[in-house]
Parts: structure tokens; C-alpha cells; sequence
């Protein structure tokens, strides 16, 4: 199995473009966002973008203020209603949101060599989530075209029906670590509702949602009704989940920012959807498939340089066979090659920042101090052609118990746990024993168990005998303090309309009330 190498598993089993991309920094990395259909310089903070595997400054960007965020919503909502896409029959939205797709796997090559220098991703990685955006918005076009409204049963003389209109504007604000497959999955269903959407990308990745725009611009859809509004969280986040016309907020990211904006949306009574942070359970029972299992463990914490809400930070494995397991996983870890993500053989890619792959490496070492005992990795590698990225090795540590800081805290790098357990009853609970319910892998023959075990553990998506699989027409949630709300899935397109009931009445009779 090489999970590692196949994008296929990360986008549905479509075809991945396959020639080497470049990036053309006149058409992609111009200092333009994108304001209710206009092409702008921001007025707000200067963005420096920096390769993550060189250190260099690429390109820089005027970000947007919370002045921009005001103009966009009120551009944005008059937009969908002036321009009709609000009230498009939906077979019409979906032409729109199909040519989208389209055009989006047309620029595959494009959009992966510019995620790959802004975020440092392996292009294997960036074809393959922007396949995944390409089948998102295909998926949400077809899911809309073919959604029923219901007429309900009645309880009297009337006919009553469901229906479903926009909210109006909605905002989507998403993190660096997957863009473009984050945009699609909050943009696809929002502007399929028929609503004005205003995105606001991270600072540290803002381009590949740029270049969304331009083409959701040129696939037809109307000025206005998408704005891309890269800048700061507390500044342009807040002031898109704050103002008082945007009706909703899908937001993808840390679980602190997350509950501090629940709050927010708490207090104009604004439905917020949150899929937050994780720290999940891979467990590996003695009668798996071992060779399955190491490599399934390993690209589950170490592909995307474990820069991954799912990643299978917390690794349980049976007693009766934790000192051979822990071996062979060492051993393919430390195979695994650290590299730039342009080019094809590295596994494992520099980070998205020298902060961020600082505060790993200050998270092992405070680990370390506190008792546990390196097996792999541990330190800044000190190879000289890797001194100018934000490189950080494959890390396994042990020695450590579920409830030490490092076995609670998201890392958000290439850093997991490993952890012996005994039985079944003694995994669900050391795997529960977090305040985290996102993601959890079984490995294991028996499939009774495997059930079992996914109902018993609080995650919202368990992988039996695979991992860090996604579908877009299978939802996904984060239980506890991995989110709120569901994103994916057909009923994604609903989860950003607001439903009304009508009640026509059939009966010739008076209204007999107050007749005396
Ligand atoms: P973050 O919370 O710092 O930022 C996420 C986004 O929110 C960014 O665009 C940021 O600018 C914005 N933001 C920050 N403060 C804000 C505020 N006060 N108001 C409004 N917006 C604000 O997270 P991050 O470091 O960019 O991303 C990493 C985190 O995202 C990890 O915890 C990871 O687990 C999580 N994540 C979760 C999922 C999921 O689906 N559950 C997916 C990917 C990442």
C-alpha cells in the first residue's frame, strides 16, 4: 500500500494533472483582492508571502480592512438579489457552479504550483486539493439540481409545504493548511444556496483563493455575489462575523478562535458552523494487517507534514505487540524523506511558517523535558540544504502517558505519541480521555470489533483499516471541541438557506373566530 504516493485517495479516484507547474507571477500574484467584483489594491496591512522552502519573499499583498468587509456585504447582498443569482432556478446556479468545477480542473497545474509556494504542500498534495475543489463544486452543483422540496402532510384544510430560500450573505473563513479544497468546501454550497459570499483566506496563504475567484469570475459568476478578503483574523475575521447584515459564518480553524467566535455569532443570534482542532486516536489492535497498518499510521500523521486537523497524532497500540510495531514504524519513519514540495520525491515538505515550525520543535522539547524519550526526529534538522526552510523531521516519542501535555495539545505538526493499551475497554477510554472528537483510526481484522470501537470513540469520523479518506458526498463533523455543525454531504446546500414553511388554505369555509 502507498498511500503516501497516491493522491487518489485524497480526491474521489479522479484523474490528477500530471505535467510540471510553474507559477506566472504577473497573472497570480497580482497585489489585487477582490471586493464585490472589483479588482483592488487593499487598504488594509501589507502581507509579506514568504516560501516556506526557501525563506524568501515572493510576493506581497495589501490585505482588506474591516471598511472593505462593510462595502463588500452590502455590494455582495444588493449583487445577488440585482443580478438574479438569488433567485435562479437552481439548474441555472448549478450551470454556473459546474463550469466552476471545470474550470478549476483546467487550472489544476496552476493553482497546485501556486499552493505548493505559498504553503510549502508537495504538489502531489496540491493536485490532489484542487481535484478535490473541482469535484466539490461538480458535486454541490448536482446535489442543488436535484434537491426536492417537500410538501408536508397536513393536519387541517390547508396544503402546507418546506421551503427553502437564501440567507443572504454569508461568510467563509478558512485556515492555511488546505486551501482551496476549504474554500470549495464552505463557497460551493453558499453561493449554490443563491447567497452573496465573503471569503476571508489566512494570512499565510492567501493566494490559491485569489485565483478561485478569477475563476468563479470567468466560468459567468455574477460581479459581486464572491469576495475574497484575505487580512488579518482579528481585524477582517472579526469584523465579517460581527457585521450585523452577514446571516451566517462557516469557519474552519483553531478551536480557541472558534469558541471566541461562537461567541460572537452568540450575540446577534447568528448560526456559525465550526470545524475546529483534533488530536486524534490511530489504534492498532495485534491481529491487524501490520504492513497496512504502519504505512496507514505513518501517512496519517506524517503526510502533510501532520499540518492536518485529522492528523493521527495519538497512536494506541496492543501491548502484545507495541515493541514490534513501534520498531517498524520508526524504521519507515525515518525513511521518509524531508524535501521541497516541488519535488517528487520528498514525503514529508517544509512547514507554513519558521513561527509555526518553531513552536513544534518548542512543543517536542517541552515534552521531552517533562519525561518523554525521543524514538525518531526530535530536532531541527541540521542538514545545510534544508537550513533556509521550516523543516521539521518525522517525530515519535514515548515514555508518555495519555494525559501529559503533549498527548492533549494539537501539535499541527509532524509529531505523534505512541502509547501501549491493553484491551478494548482500556482504548476507548485513554482514546475518549481528550476534549477533542474529530478523527480516529482502527486497524484491526475483525470487523465486529472495528464497529464496535467506531461507535464507542467520540470522533466524527472514524477510518477503519485506511485513513485521512474523504468523499465530499459523506459528512463531516468535529464532536466536543472539534467543531459545530456538519459540513459536506448533500445537505450542505441546506445548512445556508433559511427554511420556511407556507400553509395555502383549501377550505371555503368562515374563519369562525371572534363571531359571537
Ligand atoms: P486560526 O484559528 O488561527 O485561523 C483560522 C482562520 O481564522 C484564519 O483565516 C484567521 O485569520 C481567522 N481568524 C483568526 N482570528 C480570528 C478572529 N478573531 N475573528 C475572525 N477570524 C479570525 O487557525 P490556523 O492556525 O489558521 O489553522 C490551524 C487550525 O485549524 C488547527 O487547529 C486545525 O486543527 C484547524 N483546522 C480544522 C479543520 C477541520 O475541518 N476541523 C480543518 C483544517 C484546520
Amino acid at each position: 500500500m502507498s498511500l503516501a504516493t497516491s493522491p487518489a485517495h485524497l480526491h474521489d479516484g479522479s484523474p490528477v494533472c500530471a505535467s510540471t507547474p510553474t507559477v506566472d507571477p504577473a497573472r497570480d500574484l497580482r497585489d489585487r483582492i477582490f471586493v464585490a467584483g472589483r479588482w483592488e489594491i487593499g487598504t488594509g496591512d501589507l502581507i509579506e508571502s514568504i516560501d516556506p522552502a526557501t525563506g524568501a519573499v515572493f510576493a506581497t499583498l495589501h490585505g482588506a480592512t474591516a471598511d472593505t468587509v462593510d462595502t463588500a456585504v452590502r455590494e455582495g447582498l444588493s449583487a445577488a438579489r440585482a443580478s438574479g443569482w438569488a433567485s435562479a432556478l437552481p439548474h441555472e446556479r448549478a450551470a454556473v457552479l459546474h463550469r466552476i468545477g471545470n474550470a478549476v480542473e483546467d487550472a489544476c497545474d496552476r493553482i497546485a504550483a501556486l499552493q505548493t509556494l505559498d504553503t510549502g504542500k508537495t504538489l502531489t498534495e496540491t493536485r490532489a486539493l484542487a481535484m478535490s475543489a473541482a469535484n466539490t463544486f461538480r458535486y454541490m452543483a448536482a446535489a442543488l439540481e436535484t434537491m426536492d422540496s417537500a410538501l408536508t402532510t397536513p393536519r387541517g384544510p390547508w396544503l402546507t409545504m418546506s421551503t427553502h430560500r437564501p440567507m443572504g450573505v454569508v461568510g467563509a473563513i478558512t485556515p492555511w493548511n488546505s486551501p482551496i479544497a476549504s474554500d470549495a468546501q464552505k463557497l460551493a454550497p453558499a453561493l449554490a444556496a443563491g447567497n452573496a459570499v465573503i471569503s476571508k483566506p489566512p494570512v499565510w496563504a492567501p493566494w490559491v483563493t485569489l485565483l478561485l475567484a478569477q475563476l468563479c469570475e470567468e466560468a459567468g459568476l455574477p460581479a459581486g455575489v464572491l469576495s475574497v478578503l484575505p487580512g488579518p483574523g482579528r481585524t477582517v475575521g472579526e469584523a465579517l462575523v460581527s457585521h450585523p447584515l452577514v446571516s451566517k459564518v462557516s469557519f474552519t480553524g483553531g478551536t480557541a478562535t472558534g469558541r471566541h467566535l461562537a461567541h460572537v455569532a452568540a450575540d446577534k443570534l447568528m448560526p456559525i458552523t465550526l470545524e475546529l482542532g483534533g488530536k486524534s486516536p490511530t489504534i492498532v489492535f495485534d491481529d491487524a494487517d501490520i504492513e497496512r497498518a504502519v504505512a496507514g499510521v505513518l501517512f496519517g500523521i506524517f503526510s502533510s507534514s501532520g499540518q492536518s486537523c485529522i492528523a493521527g497524532s495519538r497512536i494506541f497500540v496492543q501491548r502484545s505487540i507495541f515493541d514490534a510495531f513501534t520498531t517498524d514504524l520508526v524504521e519507515r519513519a525515518q525513511q521518509l524523506r524531508l524535501g521541497r514540495g516541488t519535488d517528487p520525491g520528498t514525503d514529508v515538505a517544509p512547514m507554513i511558517a519558521r513561527a509555526h515550525r518553531d513552536s513544534v520543535a518548542a512543543m517536542v522539547d517541552d515534552a521531552v523535558a517533562a519525561g518523554a524519550r525521543i524514538l525518531c526526529g526530535g530536532a531541527i534538522p541540521d542538514d545545510p540544504r534544508l537550513a533556509d526552510g521550516n523543516y521539521y523531521p518525522p517525530t515519535i516519542l514515548t515514555g508518555v502517558a495519555n494525559t501529559d501535555t503533549i498527548c492533549q495539545e494539537e501539535v499541527f505538526g509532524p509529531v505523534a505519541v505512541i502509547l501501549p493499551f491493553d484491551d478494548e475497554a482500556d482504548v476507548i477510554a485513554q482514546a475518549n480521555d481528550t476534549v477533542y472528537g474529530l478523527a480516529c483510526g482502527i486497524w484491526t481484522e475483525d470487523y465486529r470489533r472495528a464497529l464496535r470501537l467506531g461507535e464507542a470513540v467520540d470522533a466524527g469520523t472514524v477510518w477503519v483499516n485506511t485513513y485521512k479518506q474523504f468523499s465530499i458526498s459523506t459528512p463531516f463533523t468535529g464532536l466536543r471541541d472539534s467543531g459545530l455543525g456538519t459540513e459536506k454531504g448533500r445537505d450542505a446546500v441546506r445548512a445556508y438557506c433559511d427554511q420556511k414553511s407556507i400553509y395555502l388554505d383549501r377550505s371555503d369555509a368562515p374563519i369562525a373566530w371572534g363571531k359571537h
